[in-house]
């Protein structure tokens, strides 16, 4: 039996006579939910899923007067061990998961935070709408969790992230005291319902006018960041609008129980451009002539990605030439087939001209598309069967450079890993200079753990060498947290650390997470035993 299993029992027991929800204090729920998608393992004391705003207010008040952790969960697909905790888990996803209204004139809807993405896109299907960014684990990951990482997806390039698409936000505070957060609307017109909500918006603003140049000068010059927390956006506005700040704040600021987002017609039609280089300097001026041509997104895959694929596939071997260094897969959408596809061609024939390229192909159906994205999507499968007891870890998996700077970027992790003896394979987002890296590590042996150590530093100097962020849209988590002073100095941290102190002085808001907890090493965090196979390669 563990150590907290009276604590664990005692605390259920208060919660069921408070909460009407689900109150999931067994051991094998506090099994299920010490896990996510991520590699880390911390047991809560329990988990409860709430029906209504008011069961999280209860848990809320009752563990604040306790000093216990809640960690929001939605789908628990994070991969940066954020939603997992040692306290209460609320699980968004057994009854807050309707879709509340939609208003296709308007074209918003309003949600919970446990509806998933795929659900939200079902109900908007036969309206002929969708919410734009698309990370690929959304038949699992829900809009309480996008916002709390505020996710993106292949499409940032045309569709932004999930923060641009939030109209408003209903959370519950530190307190348990119900707020809403509304785009474009300054805090303190709302204040007075709240005496919470009036010392956070006084607070908030006092701080973010001391910091002002600070933020300015700090600030990451990238086009996606999910790291720290986004004060970048809202100093230097007139009014206070905190719902940039509350996006990607993974659940340590408040908690979300609603939200009100905006939608966008689904696109009718796409067009896809495979380019094949034979050098990694040739990346940034195609990305250049594409973009000149409005893509939706731009994604890389390189050399190594590249070569698993020639090897592991005859046909792939056959159709990509073996000089290939980088290949890029631009994608054009819209409203009007024959727009896009000029588009489309527009932006082939400027590559074509460029004479940067190995080759270039175009797709206008389905079919044709599919055998475009092979490139890409038969690597996961093949990097799930590579011999030895390496796996693929997300580790350095996520970070962004301006992307003037992803040459440098590439080459820098290239040398990195060479010289610690790490396979690696790579693959992004171009146009926003955002870098997935799978790299293969073995979590039992004692050497490869303390790499990760050594990997998280050196990748945090790389990138802030070149102006980057660790994390375009996976966020923090665990994993991060303790690295975000390393890349953004003692003083941006100190400032991150008040933001956490206005909006939380108990640190009961999924603590160790944005801040880490003093002393925390991210790696004793990890069980190192082996766990059953199962889908670890990136999207
Ligand atoms: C195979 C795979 C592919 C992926 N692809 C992408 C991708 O393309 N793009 C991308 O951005 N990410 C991707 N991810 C990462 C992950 O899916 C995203 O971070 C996603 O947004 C998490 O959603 P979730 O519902 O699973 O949230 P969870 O993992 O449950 O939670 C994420 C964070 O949000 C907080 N949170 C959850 N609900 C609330 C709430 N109600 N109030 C406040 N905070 C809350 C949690 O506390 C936690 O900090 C991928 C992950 C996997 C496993």
């Amino acid at each position: 039996m563990r150590a907290d299993a009276d604590r664990s029992r005692a605390v259920g027991q208060d919660l069921r006579g408070l909460v009407r929800g689900d109150v999931l204090f067994d051991e094998i729920d506090r099994v299920l939910y010490s896990t996510a998608a991520c590699m880390f393992e911390l047991w809560p004391l329990g988990a409860v899923a709430p029906v209504d705003a008011g069961d999280v207010q209860a848990v809320l008040r009752y563990a604040r007067a306790r000093g216990i952790p809640v960690t929001a969960r939605g789908g628990g697909t994070g991969v940066a061990g954020q939603s997992v905790g040692e306290g209460i888990v609320l699980v968004f996803t057994r009854h807050l998961h309707r879709i509340r209204g939609i208003d296709p004139g308007g074209r918003r809807v309003e949600v919970d935070p446990g509806v998933t993405l795929q659900e939200l896109n079902a109900a908007l299907a036969p309206h002929g709408l969708r919410f734009p960014p698309d990370p690929s684990s959304g038949d699992a990951a829900t809009l309480g969790g996008m916002i709390g990482t505020n996710a993106a997806g292949s499409h940032t390039l045309k569709y932004g992230t999930v923060k641009d698409w939030i109209e408003s936000l209903s959370v519950v505070l530190d307190t348990g005291e119900q707020a809403t957060f509304r785009r474009g609307v300054p805090v303190a017109a709302d204040a007075a319902s709240s005496p919470r909500l009036a010392e956070i918006a006084a607070s908030m603003r006092a701080l973010l006018e001391a910091r002002r140049d600070l933020l300015e000068r700090v600030r990451p010059r990238v086009t996606k960041n999910s790291c720290g927390y986004n004060l970048f956006e809202l100093a230097g506005r007139d009014g206070l609008d905190l719902v940039p700040l509350l996006a990607g704040s993974e659940g340590t600021l408040a908690v979300i129980t609603g939200a009100t987002l905006r939608v966008d017609p689904k696109p009718v039609h796409v067009a896809t451009l495979r380019i094949l280089l034979d050098a990694l300097e040739k990346v940034a001026p195609v990305v250049e002539a594409l973009r000149a041509h409005g893509p939706s997104g731009i994604e890389l895959i390189e050399r190594a990605m590249i070569d698993l694929v020639r090897g592991g596939d005859a046909a792939m071997a056959d159709e990509v030439p073996p000089a290939t260094r980088s290949a890029l897969l631009g994608e054009f959408d819209g409203l009007d087939e024959r727009e896009v596809d000029d588009r489309a061609a527009a932006a082939a024939a400027a590559v074509r001209a460029s004479g940067l390229a190995l080759e270039v192909r175009v797709a206008t159906t389905e079919r044709e598309r599919r055998q475009l994205w092979a490139l890409r999507k038969k690597a996961s499968p093949l990097l799930e069967r590579l011999p030895g007891p390496r796996r693929s870890t997300r580790l350095v998996e996520d970070g962004v450079v301006p992307p003037a700077r992803l040459a440098d970027y590439v080459r820098g992790l290239e040398r990195l890993f060479e010289r610690r003896g790490v396979d690696a394979f790579l693959f992004g987002h171009a146009g926003d200079g955002h870098l997935h890296v799978n790299v293969f590590l073995d979590r039992n042996d004692p050497y490869d753990r303390r790499l990760m150590r050594i990997l998280m530093e050196e990748v945090t100097d790389l990138l802030r060498s070149l102006g980057g962020t660790l994390s375009g849209e996976h966020g923090d988590g665990l994993m991060r947290a303790g690295y975000l002073e390393r890349l953004f100095g003692p003083e941006l941290m100190g400032v991150f650390r008040d933001v956490k102190r206005i909006w939380d002085p108990a640190g009961i808001l999924n603590p160790g997470k944005k801040v880490p907890i003093e002393g925390e090493d991210f790696v004793s965090r990890i069980p190192a035993r082996p766990r059953p196979l199962r889908r670890t390669t990136l999207h």
